[in-house]
């Protein structure tokens, strides 16, 4: 059988060491079997363990294989939409709901880190730059309307104190979130791998779920097994291809690209970020970086519609980590690899279920770190019969991409073209 291994990245580079995990053979049964172990699977995985449930985990490469254990690290508060559009598209009663639990997730992965004691390099403070005055004003509105929903931890900061805490000419201002921060995204993944084993959950790696025999006792077949399962919690997100053809036919994946340079040296790393925040800007197509723990520079941005994998990553990423920082002009790119997240048109989290037992969560549409941790949570509290927050989330619409999966990438692509034109023009 195939053995599908790690990307080339930093992530993989130095991640912790991590036990043998053989594929499937035979049958096996249990309460709950989730395909994908990344961030929503383990964190699914997780929540039921700790309550009771019997758990397996099928996974088609390895624990944190996919966008969990590739991402920028960067734990960004709410969704890719906000609870403002959120209102208007659902009404105050489900806004209410959503925008109680938009701060959730980051705490979700403090409690996890700590109960568990992830090494994951988990830093407090994450940064919003504003470039123009138009997203000034976009960040002003959304601090008080996180606010509404009793998130506090807001600093709004003018062009002068955002200088104090990064090195880049380019931004007007910004806002400070110190509930947000940053981690090493695979460690965390292996961490709560760790924490689910622990428990007595079992993850089969290099196990694809290749078919779903659905019904009243539905079966996960694998390539030389099945498992029987009461429920199945889909968590494969951009890299489930076409196994729930319902799910495929309205999300879109998606690919994003991330740099990381040599150890800068100990000054040059201080004075870039010096109270080792993350930083995202406030464009459509949003640049972000941070300094790890060894003091590199982290830097992702852009986005391949259709996840196709770009030739030379370091050609389309380094130019803008240098129009940002063109004081690292001399420094070295050691790594450069692309990841998939998944897109919806609206940008919210698709969550739902197919007949009795089958649930899902996918397309968190590029925030993905700590919503897919409230996603586990919810959903294991479906699975317990208390479905309220479950519903909130399943009754967002989904709907599909204009062009259907034929023309979707191109009619996308045109609508960044234009956002980005807005961002650039100030618009
Ligand atoms: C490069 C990049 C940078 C990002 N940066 C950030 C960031 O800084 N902050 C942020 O909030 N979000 C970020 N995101 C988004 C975030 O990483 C994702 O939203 C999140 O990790 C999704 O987690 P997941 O568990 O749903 O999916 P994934 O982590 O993609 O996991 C899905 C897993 O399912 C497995 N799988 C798929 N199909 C099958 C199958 N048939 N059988 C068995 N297993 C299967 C896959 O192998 C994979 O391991 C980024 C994404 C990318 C790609």
């Amino acid at each position: 059988m195939a053995n599908t291994p790690y990307p080339q990245s930093y992530y993989a580079a130095s991640a912790n060491p991590v036990p043998p995990r053989p594929a499937l053979q035979g049958e096996v049964e249990t309460d709950v079997c989730i395909i994908g172990a990344g961030y929503t699977g383990l964190s699914s995985a997780l929540f039921l363990l700790e309550n009771g449930f019997k758990v397996s985990i099928v996974e088609a490469a390895k624990v944190g294989f996919g966008a969990s254990g590739r991402n920028g690290g960067q734990i960004v508060n709410s969704y890719s939409r906000d609870i403002d559009v959120i209102e208007r598209t659902v009404g105050p009663k489900q806004a209410q709901l959503l925008g109680q639990m938009a701060f959730e997730g980051g705490r979700i992965i403090r409690e996890r880190v700590a109960k568990y004691n992830i090494q994951c390099d988990l830093k407090d403070g994450g940064v919003f730059a504003a470039l123009t005055s138009k997203q000034m004003g976009h960040l002003e509105s959304q601090k008080r309307l996180w606010e509404r929903f009793g998130h506090t931890q807001l600093e709004l900061m003018d062009q002068k104190r955002i200088r104090e805490v990064v090195a880049c000419d380019s931004y007007i201002g910004g806002m400070l979130d110190m509930s947000g921060g940053h981690i090493h995204p695979l460690n965390l993944a292996l961490g709560e791998a760790a924490a689910v084993e622990s428990l007595g959950g079992i993850i089969y790696e290099q196990t694809p779920a290749v078919r779903i025999e659905r019904g009243a006792n539905p079966v996960v077949h694998t390539p030389q097994g099945k498992v029987r399962a009461k429920f199945i919690i889909v968590a494969g997100n951009a890299y489930l291809g076409n196994l729930v053809p319902e799910l495929a036919s309205k999300s879109m994946p998606c690919g994003t690209q991330v740099i990381t340079t040599e150890p800068l040296d100990a000054d040059l790393a201080r004075t870039l970020l010096p109270q080792d925040y993350c930083v995202e800007d406030c464009n459509y197509l949003l640049d972000y970086y941070r300094l790890t723990s060894d003091k590199r520079l982290i830097f992702g941005g852009g986005v391949v519609y259709g996840a196709r994998d770009p030739a030379n990553i370091e050609a389309i990423i380094r130019p803008k980590m240098l129009k940002a920082f063109p004081q690292l002009q001399n420094v070295k790119i050691d790594y450069a690899w692309t990841g998939n997240f998944l897109l919806t048109l609206s940008r919210l989290p698709q969550v739902g279920r197919i007949g009795d037992n089958i649930y899902y969560s996918q397309g968190c549409s590029g925030h993905g770190v700590t919503y897919t941790h409230l996603a586990g949570k919810v959903l294991a509290e479906a699975l317990r019969g208390q479905a309220e927050r479950f519903d909130a989330f399943a009754g967002l619409p989904h709907y599909p991409f204009p062009g259907g999966q034929m023309l979707r990438v191109p009619f996308s692509a045109i609508g960044a073209w234009y956002y980005s034109l807005r961002d650039r023009l100030g618009f």
